[in-house]
């Protein structure tokens, strides 16, 4: 299947260094992008879907980096059902798992832990919820497990390794597991703050520079923040990402964020939502966190975008969230909401607005055009101009 989406005001990468593309038209071909700018109207012609984005701003599917998946499009937190559909209608195209931890019952023997990272992930490679694309199997470090389990479950494709939740008595004494996660090619994150489990006491600066996680899991405080002054240190002495998450520390993530640009890391901040949780299910926290960045902290907004596509894509090691030839065919439309004061969406970010979703085309194919579920509608109209397929995108639940 083809798809152009053509008559697009702006065109916002997701790359740090080079944030917009020329041009108006974005063509793809089955489940990656084709060309980003200019196309002949014969190209366009010859799609199987010809989307008109109206004059909107195109921009890579958000990846939110921080989700509390289990199996199924299902939460047992907030006990919901198609929450994950929900976050694609505010414009998340793929979910990265922060762990399995909310399974009822969760075991924490080692053959136990080790199963459930496998089946998340093993699971989730056959099922897109709406559309959306969900990186699962986030193994939980525990006391019960070795180098060698490690090993084991990364040939079967775990490829995350979360410390924090498990039965420790110091957070010190992850870092040897840390290690073996990273030597077995694992993705490796820890909580950051105060204690998410009774009594596991918090995980602050010392912890993090000496278990050296990929991701500083919720940098920001999940929800509760660390001390201040041990932001400038991990940014400093550490390389690790630094996670801002919408379920946490607002300060904290402006603070975050102003010592990133200072000391030339902001590559290095990365947005997440962390829910669901007792926080609650946010489809539009991405929306939401990229708005606080832009309007409280001084980011330009597509920077603020690509902190919550490409940046993530990178530290994740995934073939998504920049619009370029041969990534991944995720793209969302978004533009000023209707009746807001501003004229685009990223004046409307930048003036602390959500921007307004109007199609969210993940794989090569539109998975809804014209309005979200979740946001206010745009200002501009998006349609589908042409179809040769008998599809009906117009966001019904499906
Ligand atoms: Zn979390």
């Amino acid at each position: 299947m083809r798809t152009a989406i053509a008559n697009i005001g702006t065109i916002v990468t997701g790359h740090l260094d080079h944030p917009f593309a020329d041009g108006d038209t974005i063509i793809l071909d089955g489940e990656r992008i084709h060309s980003v700018g200019t196309a002949s109207a014969s190209e366009v012609e010859a799609c199987d879907v010809v989307i008109d984005a109206g004059r909107t701003t195109a921009i890579p599917g958000l990846i939110d980096s921080h989700v509390h998946v289990t199996f199924g499009d299902y939460t047992p937190r907030q006990q919901t059902v198609g929450f994950l559909e929900s976050y694609l209608h505010g414009g998340v195209t793929a979910a990265i798992s922060a762990s399995e931890v909310h399974v009822p019952g969760r075991p924490r023997d080692a053959e136990g832990v080790k199963a459930l990272a496998v089946a998340a992930r093993k699971c989730f490679e056959h099922y897109r919820p709406g559309g959306m694309t969900v990186h699962a199997g986030s193994v939980i470090l525990e006391p019960t497990l070795n180098g060698n389990d490690l090993g084991e479950i990364a040939k079967q494709g775990a490829w995350l390794a979360k410390a924090g939740f498990g039965a420790f008595g110091s957070a010190f004494e992850y870092t040897p597991l840390v290690a073996a996660a990273r030597a077995h090619g694992m993705i490796t994150t820890c909580h950051t703050g105060g204690s998410s489990i009774p009594g596991s006491g918090a995980i602050t600066g010392d912890h993090l520079l000496a278990m050296k996680p990929h991701v500083s899991f919720h940098v920001n405080g999940g929800p509760t923040a660390m001390p201040d002054r041990d932001f400038e240190r991990i940014i400093v002495e550490g390389d690790m990402a630094l996670q801002v998450c919408t379920a946490g520390n607002l300060r904290t993530t402006l603070l975050c964020a102003t010592l990133a640009q200072r000391h030339h890391a902001f590559d290095r901040l990365i947005v997440g939502t962390d829910t669901p949780t007792g926080s609650g299910i946010m489809p539009l926290g991405m929306l939401y966190t990229i708005s606080h960045l832009a309007s409280l902290a001084g980011v330009a907004p597509e920077l603020c975008i690509a902190a919550a596509t490409g940046s993530n894509a990178r530290i994740y090691r995934l073939d998504a969230g920049v619009l370029a030839a041969g990534k991944a065919a995720d793209v969302v439309l978004i533009d000023a909401p209707d009746g807001g004061t501003q004229d685009t969406a990223l004046a409307a970010i930048r003036n602390g607005d959500i921007a307004a979703v109007g199609a969210v085309i993940t794989a090569g194919e539109p998975r809804f055009v014209g309005r979200s579920r979740n946001t206010p509608a745009t200002t501009r109209n998006v349609r589908v101009a042409s179809c040769g397929i008998a599809r009906d995108f117009s966001g019904a639940r499906h």
